[in-house]
């Protein structure tokens, strides 16, 4: 019998290794070794407990691995078999009911949010549900995504944010070749949806940040599409890039993180007909800034996002492929098990400055 190690969200701040059985599988299902497991603002938020699932539960949600053993059925179904290297899908879907057929998958009535991977309480058998594991249980409703094999898995672990950038700031927007586009955010996320609106053919884009915390970021942005990278704290966006372009943004795309000025600055640096993208949460009903009156003036479409889905993390694979942007040069930290506790409470914002993208590998020092 295998057993794989795993971390445990026990409570708030309480990571505790523990060690599992690894399940034989069916016809149906699969078992995932673990490579890497990218980390997000979600991975820190269930940790510090501002995001409350129920606890203990094996947190990761953005894994990336090899196939290690697979039913027959399973391998048809996803048409990958062992020894293939996957990404997988934070949702599951029963590809049955209404929303499954229409490819809303996200609201699964059988899976929906309480089936999310690194969500689901450890007591659940098998109780490998998430990425912080050697070994993560791959249900039959799993959605997974080939790796292109030139990507290794670190470098992999990249499709998520870049699927998110590929669906909040082309697919939602339905960005097109020679639009301005605005981004507010340079977290990877943002990163990412600088590089995906100028693959997707933006003429010009245009990333904003805040302070000394975000210089290190915009810096990079350059690498990344963006034509010009301004400080919100010491130049005014809109006047940046009208001097660049002349125009106001066709597209802006919000994905800051408790910021909450960013829709007032979101919606004066859209032009007439501009369409905004929300997908960075404010954590708070204050608005400073924002005048509800331009959306009319303006005729201005608002649309909110969220979550990505396998459509634009395919892509988003694709895209590294390519090595267009350097995404494998990110400033990111890698880190154990026992390295993880102190990235996600340096990602809160807690200690020392985060890294852009932090990944988690199951197996180091094991
Ligand atoms: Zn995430
Ligand atoms: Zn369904």
């Amino acid at each position: 019998m295998t057993t794989a190690r795993a971390l445990v969200l026990e409570a708030p701040r309480q990571l505790a290794v523990r060690t599992f059985e690894v399940p034989d599988v069916g016809d149906d299902d699969a078992v995932l070794r673990v490579e890497a497991c990218g980390l997000c603002g979600t991975d820190h938020e269930q940790f510090t407990g501002h995001l409350f699932p129920g606890y203990g539960f094996v947190p990761g949600h953005e894994s990336v691995g090899v196939i290690e053993t697979i039913g027959a059925r399973a391998a048809e179904r996803w048409n990958v078999r062992a020894g293939h290297r996957v990404a997988v899908e934070v949702f599951l879907s029963c590809r049955d009911c209404e929303a499954c057929r229409a490819g809303a998958y996200q609201r699964c009535a059988r899976h929906g949010l309480a089936d999310m991977y690194g969500y689901v309480p450890a007591e659940r058998a098998p109780g490998l549900w998430g990425g912080y594991a050697q070994y993560q249980y791959l249900a039959p409703d799993s959605l997974l995504c080939r790796v292109p094999a030139s990507l290794d898995p670190v470098a992999a672990t990249i499709f998520n944010p870049l699927g998110a950038g590929i669906r909040w700031g082309v697919t939602v927007p339905q960005t097109k070749p020679g639009d301005v586009v605005a981004v507010l955010g340079p977290g990877v996320r943002g990163l990412s949806v600088c590089a995906a609106a100028k693959h997707a053919g933006a003429s010009f884009v245009m990333i904003t940040g805040k302070g000394a915390r975000d210089a290190q970021r915009l810096a990079l942005a350059r690498d990344f599409g963006a034509d010009l990278a301004v400080d919100v704290d010491t130049a005014d966006p809109v006047a940046e890039l009208r001097a660049a372009t002349g125009h106001l943004a066709d597209v802006v795309v919000d994905v800051t993180a408790k910021a909450p000025a960013a829709l007032g600055q979101a919606v004066q640096l859209a032009r007439r007909a501009g369409t905004i993208v929300i997908a960075g949460t404010r954590a708070s009903r204050d608005t400073p800034g924002f005048d509800p009156d331009l959306i009319v003036y303006k005729e201005l479409r608002i649309l909110g996002a969220l979550g990505v889905d396998t459509a634009a993390y395919e892509a988003a694979l694709a895209l590294l492929e390519t090595g267009r942007f350097p995404f494998a040069e990110l400033p990111s930290r890698i880190v154990g098990f026992d390295g993880v506790a102190k990235l996600l409470a340096d990602m809160a914002g807690e200690g020392d400055p985060p890294p852009v993208h932090g990944v988690v590998v199951p197996h180091e020092g094991s």
